[in-house]
C-alpha cells in the first residue's frame, strides 16, 4: 500500500487562503502554511498556502468522523456491494463540504479525493457487523 493509498487523496496543484474555508481549524492550517507572494487559486487573494496543507487537514479531520466502510461492512458483490449506509466521496462531500466556501473549492478537493467508501465511526447496531467499538451511544 503506498502513501497515497494511506493518506486518501493526490496530490494538488492549487493554493488556498484561509478566507475559502468557513473552519477554524482548517484557516488554522492554511495560516501556518501561508506564502505572501502566492495567490487562492479560487478567489485571488493572497496570501495562500498550498491546497495540499488544506487537504491533510480536512481528510484527517473526516477521518476522526467517518471510518473506510471496508473495515466494517460486509461488502457482496450480488447484494449491490457494502451491507450498510456507506458513502462514497460525492456523498460525503455533500455532508461535510460546506466548510468549503470558495468558489470552486469544493470540486477541487473532491478531485484530489480518492473515491473510497466511508461509513460514520459511529453506526447502528444493525450494521456493527465485523466486531470492534462501533456502536452509537445514544
Ligand atoms: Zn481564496
Amino acid at each position: 500500500m503506498s502513501d497515497w493509498d494511506e493518506q486518501g487523496w493526490s496530490s494538488t496543484e492549487g493554493w488556498v487562503c484561509s478566507d475559502c474555508v468557513s473552519d477554524y481549524a482548517l484557516r488554522a492550517a492554511i495560516d501556518a502554511d501561508a506564502d505572501q507572494e502566492m495567490s487562492c487559486s479560487f478567489c485571488g487573494s493572497s496570501p495562500a498556502a498550498p491546497l495540499d496543507s488544506l487537504m491533510e487537514v480536512f481528510v484527517a479531520g473526516i477521518g476522526t468522523e467517518f471510518e473506510d466502510a471496508a473495515n466494517i461492512l460486509y461488502w457482496d458483490g450480488n447484494e449491490g456491494g457494502y451491507q450498510g449506509p456507506a458513502i462514497d466521496k460525492w456523498d460525503l462531500l455533500d455532508n461535510v463540504g460546506d466548510v468549503l466556501v470558495g468558489p470552486g473549492l469544493i470540486d477541487a478537493v473532491r478531485g484530489s479525493m480518492h473515491t473510497r467508501h466511508r461509513v460514520r465511526s459511529c453506526l447502528p447496531h444493525p450494521y456493527v457487523v465485523l466486531g470492534g467499538p462501533r456502536r452509537c451511544e445514544l
